[in-house]
């Protein structure tokens, strides 16, 4: 029997028919959100039918990753065991750049709590928690070059 790392002690992301290409993508280091190939709506979290104009035709695109912070908590004490060394714990609504009101439930990593602003502009990043999973986390976004 081998040792379980700490990353196994938190729970993990079950792909489904609709929302396995999100997670294959966040593997691959992409963010790919539904979108649906009639109206062209983005469309999280995803479903089987556009909830803007019922159409069942609805893919993947990838997005900018850019997003600003709409609204947050702070967990003082871990859900899991395995959440115990990342506390405090920001879990975050962000909406996404491409499209109004289209709001991802997050972690945000790389700020502290006294830093969240409502608005502040954030960008994707990856966090590989096993081999086969990697989580869509969002951190302050950098400087603009
Ligand atoms: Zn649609």
């Amino acid at each position: 029997m081998t040792v379980e790392s700490e990353a196994v002690l938190r729970p993990l992301p079950l792909g489904d028919e609709v929302s396995e290409a999100f997670w294959d993508a966040a593997k691959a280091g992409r963010l790919d959100i539904q979108r649906c190939r009639a109206c062209r709506r983005w469309n999280h979290a995803p479903s089987l039918a556009c909830p803007t104009c019922g159409s069942e035709d609805l893919g993947y695109e990838t997005v900018s990753g850019k997003g600003s912070l709409f609204t947050w908590c702070v967990l003082k004490e871990a859900p899991a065991p395995g959440f115990r060394d990342m506390l405090p714990l920001i879990v975050a609504i962000v909406e996404l750049a491409e499209q109004p009101h289209l709001l991802l439930s997050t972690n945000i990593v790389g700020a502290r709590e006294e830093e969240l602003r409502l608005g502040m502009p954030l960008e994707v990043t990856f966090e590989r928690v096993t081999e086969d999973c990697a989580l869509p986390q969002f951190r302050p976004a950098r400087e603009a070059a």
